[in-house]
């Protein structure tokens, strides 16, 4: 394999900006078109494609997790970021694995609010990547202003590769601005790429948006910028400093189309080619579990020791498949790996890639490359070494659950069922919990959102036939304490033999950050070292179950600067009541407060309905942060408190007529109210007892 022609990439976008549609097309100009030349190459009679064969190829669901495709002689993995805000960490997953992405945008819509979500995630992960503005055949589609949009909302130095030829209805093709020539998509399905002249009326504005693209270009490269001083710029020399500004993620080229128009995709996958890395040039680190978990540089050589990352579990026609990427060494069929979680073994029975719709069996696959394996038990973002290292990769960003309710399954056959879907669910999903609560009794399902939620239970609906009672969301509070205050505590008992004796002195406060810390600073031995271990453990029991509402607390420091022992009567159990007992006394003084956890929210809408969003907003102990109007659309940014965001979206869509476009995601924890504190405080007691 040539890793130098690989790319592993994904395709980002707002929901219903095209990516499907877009990926879709990809799919076909790789596959068939290859073919047709194929076909003519041997009897000369050109191939046939009408619009009925890529109806079929339309039919095409993009159901496997990456899928992997050539255009020339490079081969390109894409993998699939799901879009909703929802499942961030399947998307977080995702992007671990990719050297490089598309971020796809509306023409008409341009950025927008998932827009922003997608922008964060990819430049959290550093993964480059360039921009497709689609659709430019609809009307009010204007890739000039989407690009401006790039750059004044996402901050990105954005720069037209190209400019449209012709505009909405008439749109017919794009101006090149590195060869200078108009390109053309003819044939039923855009499948002939002609190139012209440009025409006489966009040449004022080709070289007005060259002049730009040199601009912007030269601020890279000194050699460049003396080129384009003296005329005598090459295509080879601009595109090596395209790649260089794209790898480096100083850069946004800005390719344009319409997907469904079979318009674009062909140079889209150009510049995938030319301007994303290759698995070489991006630096992946892990870390070396064998030695204190040092950082090291994995080398995308063959011949090393594997390392590979589970990256998506599916369930698929074919069974269960774990989706892998490899970051050096090469894995056989055969060949025995270990999962770096379990420090269980695993022998590679079957091996394939995913090429569209087809599963392609593989014998080997190696570093940089992306594939499948087969009914291996493991967990998403699990590594898998050989059996020399113990690596393990960065564990992605993972969000704590937010939100929880009950499922009471109906009957036992539900019973066995949601066991295996929550079984299956919880480990695909890192975010998605379950646990039997003991005292009720009740199975618990943990999410980051009520969506998040939502979904899962109606999958176990649907393909698990369970029947389910679900009870009500309920918020996953926190709290922390606001005043520091001194502490001085004795556990003393004396019941016959020996007795417990534990002395410990010292200062509660809040810590400044959502981190608990615990430490010590005795001196001269009023309190052995071998003790402090007890503290530490009666500290952490008692900020994993509150004190005050039961929740975790969290932002908490305590210092021990000061105690005392007794030779016979001090134990490390001793120590670790007197931490607790200490806790308890002196919780109150401390000042609790309850912590919730606080979402943004971003909305568009058409403006006539802007006011019912602001009150919408309101009225749920929210604060509007930004608003802004884009030609009709407004777009809201604000904060609302998940408790009450509970039916927000179906609200939402009444007050709007079905026109608000929402997105949700968690932002902090953040303290409630004080007003409040009490009503909080009841409803969470009224829940425990509900419960018993
Ligand atoms: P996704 O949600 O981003 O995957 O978007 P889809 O590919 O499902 O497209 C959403 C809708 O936009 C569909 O109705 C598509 O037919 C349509 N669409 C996609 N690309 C274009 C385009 O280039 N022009 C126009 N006019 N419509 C498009």
């Amino acid at each position: 394999m040539n890793l130098e022609k690989t790319r592993n990439i994904g395709i980002s976008a707002h929901i219903d900006s095209g990516k499907t549609t877009l990926t879709e097309r990809i799919l076909f100009y790789c596959n068939k078109i290859h073919k047709i030349s194929e076909v003519r190459g041997k009897d000369g009679v050109g191939a046939k494609m009408d619009s009925m064969e890529l109806e079929r190829e339309r039919g095409i669901t993009i159901a496997s997790a990456a899928t992997y495709v050539s255009w020339g002689d490079t081969d390109i993995n894409i993998i699939d970021t799901p879009g909703h805000v929802d499942f961030t960490v399947e998307v977080e997953n995702a992007l671990r694995v990719l050297d490089g992405a598309v971020l796809v945008l509306c023409g008409v819509g341009g950025v927008q609010s998932q827009s922003f979500t997608v922008d964060r995630q990819l430049s959290r992960n550093n993964v480059p990547n360039i921009a497709f503005i689609n659709k430019l055949d609809r009307i009010g589609a204007n890739p000039f202003r989407v690009t401006e949009m790039l750059r004044e909302k996402l901050g990105r130095n954005a720069i037209m590769m190209q400019i449209p030829i012709g505009k909405e209805e008439e749109f017919q093709g794009v101006v090149d601005l590195i060869k200078m020539k108009a390109v053309y998509f003819d044939g039923d399905n855009g499948e002939k790429l002609r190139y012209e002249e440009i025409p006489s009326d966009l040449a004022d504005q080709a070289a007005e948006y060259r002049e730009k693209m040199l601009d912007e270009l030269s601020m890279f490269d000194d050699d460049l910028a003396e080129a384009v001083l003296e005329g005598i710029e090459t295509p080879e020399l601009i595109k090596k400093v395209v790649r260089f500004g794209v790898i480096s993620d100083k850069l946004t080229p800005v390719f344009m189309g319409s997907a469904f128009k079979n318009k674009g995709v062909q140079s889209l996958l150009d510049a995938i080619d030319s301007y994303l890395p290759n698995p070489t040039e991006i630096c992946n680190e892990g870390f070396d579990v064998d030695n204190d978990d040092a950082t090291v540089v994995l080398s995308m050589k063959d011949s090393d020791p594997t390392v590979a990352y589970a990256f998506k579990l599916e369930n698929q026609q074919y069974g269960q498949l774990t989706y892998i990427r490899l970051y050096q060494g090469t894995i056989k069929k055969g060949d025995e790996i270990i999962n770096n979680r379990t420090r269980k073994k695993v022998k590679i029975g079957r091996l394939a890639k995913m090429h569209a719709d087809e599963m392609i069996e593989l014998n080997e696959l190696k570093a940089g490359d992306i594939g499948a394996i087969f009914g291996v038990d493991c967990a998403l973002g699990d590594t898998f070494t050989d059996t020399s290292i113990h690596y393990r990769l960065r564990a992605s960003h993972i969000p704590e659950p937010i939100i929880s309710l009950s499922i009471k399954p109906k009957d036992n056959k539900s019973q066995t069922n949601m066991a295996k879907a929550l079984n299956r669910f919880t480990k695909e999903d890192l975010t998605f919990k379950s646990y039997l609560d003991e005292e009720t009794s009740e199975t618990i399902i943990q999410g980051i959102g009520e969506l998040h939620l939502d979904v899962y239970i109606e999958r176990m609906r649907r393909e698990y036939n369970v029947e389910l009672e679900v009870g009500k969301p309920q918020v996953a509070y926190r709290e922390t304490i606001t005043k520091e205050i001194p502490f001085e505590y004795i556990h003393k008992k004396q019941s016959g033999g020996r007795g417990q004796y534990a002395k410990i002195m010292g200062i509660m406060s809040p810590s400044g950050s959502d981190d608990n810390v615990f430490e010590t600073d005795i001196k001269g031995g009023a309190i052995p070292s071998n003790y402090f271990p007890g503290c530490e453990k009666g500290f952490d029991a008692m900020m994993a179950e509150g004190y005050y509402t039961g929740f975790p607390a969290v932002g908490i420091k305590m210092i021990i600067n000061d105690g005392d022992f007794h030779p016979v009567d001090s134990s490390q159990l001793a120590f670790e009541l007197a931490t607790k007992s200490a806790i308890r006394e002196n919780y109150k003084k401390a000042v609790p407060a309850i912590l919730e956890p606080m979402m943004k929210v971003s909305i568009d809408v058409p403006i006539e309905f802007r006011g019912a969003v602001l009150t919408s907003i309101n009225q749920r102990r929210g604060t509007v942060l930004e608003t802004r109007d884009e030609e009709h659309l407004a777009i809201v940014v604000g904060e609302i408190p998940l408790s009450e965001i509970f039916g927000y979206g179906t609200a939402l869509r009444s007050n709007t007529q079905g026109k608000a476009e929402l997105s949700i995601e968690f932002d902090r924890y953040e303290r409630v109210p004080r007003n409040l504190e009490d009503d909080i405080l009841a409803e969470i007691q009224k829940n425990k007892e509900a419960k018993k």
